[in-house]
């Protein structure tokens, strides 16, 4: 008997509702949705075939395309955990998180097998190309394939990003990938000719996201190789595409690239998360009429977590909006909860939160109590409910007993027209403990004065929250995701500091 815990392959199901429509492209190719089924089936088979079994973890190293889909379908019509790896890591990083997963397969696009090769696992795991698997027969299609998915079940094991340390590997249930999917469209709502842009990574739970809500809402997708701001843009004016995901640094560069033209008005959502949103690229987009939406979310609760509701848009600027349906939003210091406008640690619950980290029941244990996940980073909510984001609690800067938020003074350069990109840390001081010290990447064909950007600093920030300097750079660390390495600045930082 069936129950709520239990329902039909997503796939399957998918295939057999909608099978003649558009489910996933790459600009030149497209699969419907009954052929990505045919693939994803035949895939199963020959991953079965290699002694792929359920609760077997299989780690993939795939740049963006459309196998990926493929690939993660497949795995779960067998019930297999995939475990998606960042592709710009280096190989002792991949080791490192195979070992951790311990991975029984892992598969790999072609061109990094002379990399994995040279890799010597303590773990036994099977190394296959992607060719390879694709070419092998089946397993005589003796294998049964799933024909219902148990959500409790583990669906994927996604390693954080690591921008605050070493990445922990997140298990994310068939439940948790589901209600996330179900949240998201509860606020956005669905048009049967959706189209998603998928040009974040697929490794990573905002691109992962896009691949369920396809085979859950039946829309299309369209899948990029790398994020480029022409390539975004032409999707969208010329592509149908509907809905993007991205970090506010991938808008920047698509507004840049948009120059004096305008989107069509059937692209009605631009969903902007990771990290945080400065305020002027959010007025920068409403100015020019670019639906943007402010997200916050983690790879801990299958992306999306809050996220401003499309009639807030304008009124709310600058929040990331009130907990999807039917998460719950707390802001906690310890297991007090703080009223409104009081800062204190974000700590969110529901069916698409993690039941914990793979193998770390003490990071476990430490970051979801009573099914809150304290998610160390710090905000506020103010009197309506509406969840603004200041930053991560690792990367505040205290200085002379204030906190500096350094999302806020990032923003706060970045309204500069000179400044293309800024990262801001904290630098040992005497008097005052740590002051901000803020390092920019101007736009090309400008020149820094830096008395300039510290006066247009002080024009908009509290005394304290001005950088005390300004260091100018050709790029600012990011992890594959683009998000900025406050860390690793920080060592930049101790670097320049020895070097004087
Ligand atoms: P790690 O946990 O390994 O340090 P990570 O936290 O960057 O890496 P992700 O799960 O990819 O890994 O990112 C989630 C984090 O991104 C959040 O905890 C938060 O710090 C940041 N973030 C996401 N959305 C927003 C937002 N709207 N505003 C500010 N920060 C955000
Ligand atoms: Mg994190």
């Amino acid at each position: 008997v069936p129950t709520v815990n239990e329902m039909p392959h997503w796939l399957t199901k998918r295939a057999f509702l909608t099978p003649e429509r558009e489910a996933i492209s790459d600009g030149y190719r497209m699969w419907t949705f009954q052929e990505l089924h045919e693939r994803a089936e035949a895939l199963a088979q020959k991953l079965a075939g290699f002694g792929v079994k359920s609760g077997d973890r299989v780690a993939l190293l795939l740049y963006n395309h459309m196998e990926y889909a493929a690939f993660i379908h497949g795995l779960s019509f067998l019930g297999a955990v995939a475990v998606p790896l960042n592709t710009r890591l280096a190989p002792v990083e991949w080791a490192w998180q195979v070992t951790d997963a311990e991975a029984k397969v892992w598969v790999f696009d072609e061109s990094f097998a002379q990399t994995v090769q040279a890799i010597t696992l303590e773990t036994k795991t099977l190394c296959l190309s992607r060719a390879e698997v694709e070419a092998a027969s089946a397993s005589g299609g003796e294998t049964s394939l799933l024909e219902r998915i148990q959500m409790d079940d583990p669906a994927t094991i996604m390693y954080t990003s690591g921008t605050t340390g070493r990445p922990k590997g997140v298990i994310l249930t068939y439940g948790n990938h589901w209600w996330s999917a179900i949240g998201s469209v509860l606020n956005l709502g669905l048009q049967t000719d959706d189209k998603w842009l998928a040009c974040v990574p697929l490794f990573h739970m905002s691109g992962l996201s896009i691949l369920m809500r396809n085979v859950i809402y039946g829309i299309a997708v369209e899948v990029q190789a790398q994020f480029d701001p022409a390539e975004a843009n032409r999707a969208i004016c010329e592509r149908h595409v509907t809905l993007i995901s991205v970090v506010s640094n991938m808008a920047t560069r698509m507004l840049d690239e948009l120059g004096e033209h305008v989107y069509p008005d059937r692209f009605r959502c631009m969903l902007m998360g990771g990290g945080p949103a400065p305020r002027p690229l959010l007025e920068r987009c409403k100015a020019k009429g670019v639906p943007v939406f402010q997200t916050y979310g983690m790879t801990e609760t299958a992306s999306q977590s809050v996220t401003l509701a499309p009639e807030d848009s304008l009124a709310k600027l600058g929040s990331a909006g009130k907990p999807l349906f039917p998460g719950e939003l707390s802001i906690r210091e310890g297991e007090r909860e703080l009223s409104p406008g009081e800062e204190g640690e974000i700590a969110v619950r529901g069916p698409h939160v993690t039941p914990g980290y793979w193998r770390r029941p003490e990071a476990t244990q430490q970051a979801i109590q009573e099914g809150w996940l304290y998610t160390g980073d710090i905000g506020y909510v103010d009197q309506d409910g509406y969840l603004y984001v200041l930053d991560r609690r690792s990367d505040l800067i205290l200085s002379g007993g204030e906190n500096v938020y350094p999302a806020e003074v990032e923003a706060a350069l970045l309204s500069h027209p000179a400044v293309a990109e800024a990262g801001v840390v904290g630098e040992p001081h005497d008097r005052w403990g740590e002051v901000p010290v803020a390092f920019v990447v101007l736009r090309a064909g400008e020149e820094l004065v830096e008395e300039v950007l510290i006066q247009h600093c002080r024009e908009r920030l509290a005394r304290y929250k001005v950088p005390v300097r300004i260091i100018q750079t050709n790029h600012l660390p990011r992890n594959a995701s683009n998000k900025l390495l406050r860390r690793k600045l920080k060592a930049r930082l101790v670097q320049e500091e020895k070097r004087r």
